[in-house]
């Protein structure tokens, strides 16, 4: 740990210690104990922020994205200390990923028709208040991509976050209401409960005043919230597979495959979870990963003793292990790996349960396929019907066409690792709640407005 490094951790760990959080009154702003307090104040926020111009909610938005640089190191800290999961150094280019490329109030759009009969808008309105779920995954980065999102569109937002990424999103809240008040916008803007329950949840979604649910997690949550009777998006788990044919340039697939698959420890729903190798290019595949890539062949004994580490009998995932790096996952099954070694892999069939399983870990099955369709066929069932997110590295354009029409998926990267897909090292912009179940597919601003059509009648053309 460098001298900077350390400072930083000493800093998080007296931050944690001393967040006794709770009332508004111990001067976290956003933070109460009682949900329907926290609705109440973010019913009273969105009364100011209805009425704010787009250029008032602008300057919250670039205040937001200056504090999240600024913070981008503690709270990077904060999330892996308190979750354990992830890593400080990608979690701190995330933080600034979100800062920069997540899209403010130039999302929102205007259609319009004018003719011998008049003038029709159709404009992005607020919904008003929302209620957003998030993940321990990317808790913080998930709170602000929403936050910056919700204001652009003229929200506020209430936040029921995962309880085991409590103090880390409370941090978050605090300084987004900060932000807010600097820029002369209000508190509350955004807001949550100091603890976080499937009870205040349950308050969140059945409240009258949120007409919006917003859920990123995995099947359950968003499972319930398109239960709510609500209008919901929802933006739950995948399973992408990174399916590579003979066409492709091996060693630059192993590389990106394995550069997206160990990016904060594989916590981001995006991530290659496992990859499809056509048999013509298996073997070179294999030896890339190990050779140039810093990835460990694990044995059938290995492989037999990570499933039963890190799947408990009951199917479930052991989430001391979910997004642990690969030397943490190697030495829990009594192997002493070296500091170059960045991720596990080993050859077997798809039902694997360590191939089949959302695993959330740098440990990527190769599932060897003799023909192009039959890697089509494995990838689709990988995918598990989430429509989610795949990958491919091909240059046969014909390929990737009947790859991308059978996957279906709301994200799709070819020849590149799975973060390209969220604008690092790829055209686009940023989200961290993509909602393929609901349609919406990488949320932005205008996925938190509803269309409202605006008519003049026989006026206000002037063609
Ligand atoms: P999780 O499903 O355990 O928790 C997500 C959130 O939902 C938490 O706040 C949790 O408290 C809450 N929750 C869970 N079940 C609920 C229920 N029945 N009712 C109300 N609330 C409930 O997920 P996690 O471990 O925090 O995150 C990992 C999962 O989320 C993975 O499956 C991953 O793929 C998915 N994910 C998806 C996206 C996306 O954009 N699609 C982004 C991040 C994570």
């Amino acid at each position: 740990m460098s001298v900077d490094e350390s400072m930083i951790h000493d800093i998080v760990q007296k931050v944690m210690a001393n967040m006794q959080i709770a009332s508004p009154a111990s001067g976290m702003h956003g933070v109460f104990q009682d949900m329907n307090e926290a609705i109440k104040a973010s019913i009273e926020a969105q009364k100011v922020v209805r009425c704010m111009s787009l250029d008032q909610r602008e300057k919250i938005i670039s205040v937001i994205r200056r504090k999240t640089h600024e913070n981008a190191e503690i709270i990077a800290n904060m999330g892996v200390s308190e979750t354990g999961m992830g890593n400080v150094g990608d979690k701190i280019l995330k933080h600034k990923l979100t800062a920069d490329k997540t899209p403010g109030t130039e999302d929102l759009h205007t259609i319009a028709w004018s003719g011998d009969r008049g003038l029709t808008l159709v404009e992005m309105g607020p919904f008003g208040v929302i209620g957003a779920i998030t993940p321990a995954t990317n808790p913080s980065e998930t709170v602000i991509c929403n936050s910056i999102g919700m204001i652009a569109g003229g929200n506020t937002v209430v936040f029921n976050p995962h309880p085991n990424a409590k103090k880390t999103t409370i941090y978050t809240i605090n300084m987004i209401n900060e932000a807010s008040l600097e820029a002369g916008g209000p508190d509350n803007i955004a807001v949550t409960v100091e603890v976080p329950t499937m009870e205040t949840s349950s308050i969140m979604m059945k409240h009258p005043a949120i007409p919006l649910l917003v859920a990123t997690g995995g099947p359950g949550v968003v499972t319930a919230v398109l239960s709510s009777g609500k209008r919901a998006i929802g933006a739950g788990a995948g399973n992408p597979p990174a399916l590579v044919d003979e066409t492709a340039d091996v060693r630059k697939a192993a590389r990106d495959i394995v550069n997206g698959c160990t990016f904060d420890n594989n916590l981001p729903c995006i991530a290659e979870k496992e990859i499809v190798a056509l048999d013509g290019i298996a073997d070179e595949l294999m030896n890339y990963l190990i050779s140039e890539n810093g990835c460990y062949l694990a044995s059938r004994e290995i492989q037999d003793k990570l499933t039963a580490t890190v799947i408990t009998p009951k199917g479930a995932l052991n989430r001391k292990c979910v997004g642990r790096d690969a030397r943490t996952l190697l030495s829990m099954v009594g192997v002493e790996a070296g500091p170059e070694i960045r991720c596990i892999v080993f050859e077997g069939p798809k039902e694997h349960p360590l191939i089949a399983t959302e695993l959330m870990m740098p440990i990527l099955g190769v599932v060897r396929v003799k023909s192009f369709e039959e890697g089509v066929e494995t990838a689709v069932w990988l995918e598990h019907g989430n429509r989610h997110s795949a990958h491919i590295h091909s240059k046969n354009v014909d390929n990737i066409t009947t790859y991308a029409k059978a996957v279906d998926t709301a994200i799709l990267v070819k020849n590149g690792p799975s973060y390209a897909a969220l604008g690092f090292g790829g055209e686009g912009y940023c989200t961290f709640t993509i909602a393929s179940r609901t349609g919406e597919g990488l949320t932005s601003a205008q996925s938190f407005t509803k269309r409202r059509r605006c008519t003049m009648s026989d006026s206000l053309c002037i063609r």
